[in-house]
């Protein structure tokens, strides 16, 4: 479906939980005082595979799953599975923390899932635990040697660069692409929700981060890519930077994302909900696909992070990134 801008709507990324094994301390708040949405208000499989097929009866044919983090809820397998088998439905890939991935890589690839995007935002496992707030990095290297032997590829991942936290490891992550197939991405921090990093550790531009790489190649324009790529000359893998603040990517924006307490969103960076759950439990399969419909004809030109818009309440957590 084309928008009001002349850009195809063919993506929908679906948070499955606002759960999470980890608690980043640039995402959600620590434990005690986590504000999680009732299970009553969290689609079910059923729910979320009816949005689904009134998502591809639109032209949506890719889907990504995220979270809080995906490989937490149960039965996660079924519902790829079920999903996979939705005409109109060519591609499945998940956003994930990677801890439960050496034990799931298998079971998704199976069940359908074409490639992940695994979170990872140091190589120094005390770091690790202290932004994850008691993560262990042995499990999610452990998680990419599993995806990759069982074939979701191309990886990426993604690294929310800190200033004072991981600037010393740029390095060591561009490094990572010389001999793999590994797509990096570093992400900006963005005014998104909750954000414990206190004064210690701070934004990092994009701009000031490629500086430091000036044997980076651009890779050339990328459609519907939300990242700049580059690649280090006769490198396996590419390095990309998704910055928040920039307009560059609104006008490739192909996606609509859905919370996993039934809200439509149209823009990552807007405060804007369109509810489809009540939709979900009351109406007709028509009723949604229209819904669905006006969710586009929402979509904005560009978001308004720059002129003075925000931040927005939502927890990344139940957003999904
Ligand atoms: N739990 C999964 C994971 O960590 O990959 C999926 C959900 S997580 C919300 C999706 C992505 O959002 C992760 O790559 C995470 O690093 C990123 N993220 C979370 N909070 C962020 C923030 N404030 N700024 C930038 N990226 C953020
Ligand atoms: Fe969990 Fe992902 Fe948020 Fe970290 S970034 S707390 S892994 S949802």
């Amino acid at each position: 479906m084309i928008d009001n801008f002349g850009r195809e709507i063919n993506y929908l990324r679906i948070s499955v939980t606002d759960r999470c094994n980890l608690r980043c301390r640039y995402c959600m708040p620590a434990e005690g005082c986590v504000n999680l949405i009732p299970h009553s208000e969290i689609l079910s499989f059923e729910e979320i595979l009816r949005l689904t097929e009134a998502a591809a009866s639109i032209g949506i044919g890719k889907i990504r799953l995220t979270g809080g983090e995906p490989l937490v809820r149960h039965s996660i397998v079924d519902l790829i599975r079920r999903m996979n088998q939705i005409d109109g439905i060519n591609e499945i890939d998940i956003t994930t923390n990677g801890v439960l991935l050496a034990d799931m890589a298998e079971d998704l690839k199976e069940a359908g899932v074409r490639r992940v995007n695994i979170s990872l935002d140091t190589f120094d496992a005390d770091k690790y635990r202290m932004i994850t707030r008691g993560g262990d990095i042995n499990r999610v290297l452990k998680g990419i040697e599993a995806a990759e032997r069982v074939g979701l590829t191309p990886i990426k991942i993604n690294c929310v660069a800190l200033k004072g936290f991981n600037d010393d490891e740029f390095d060591d992550f561009v490094n990572l692409t010389r001999e793999k197939d590994l797509r990096v991405r570093f992400i900006e921090l963005m005014p998104i929700g909750h954000n414990d990093l206190g004064g210690d550790y701070g934004f990092i531009s994009n701009q000031e981060l490629l500086a430091r790489f000036p044997e980076l190649e651009p890779c050339g324009p990328q459609k519907f890519s939300v990242a700049d790529e580059y690649r280090l000359p006769g490198a396996a893998g590419t390095v990309g930077f998704i910055s928040a603040l920039s307009h560059h990517f609104c006008a490739e924006c192909n996606k609509l994302r859905l919370t996993s307490d039934g809200k439509i969103k149209p823009c990552l960076h807007s405060n804007e909900e369109i509810d489809v759950k009540t939709v979900l439990r009351n109406g007709t399969d028509e009723d949604v696909r229209n819904l669905l419909i006006e969710s586009v004809g929402h979509k904005v030109a560009h978001h308004m992070l720059n002129e003075g818009a925000g931040p927005i309440d939502r927890d990344m957590n139940k957003i999904g990134g």
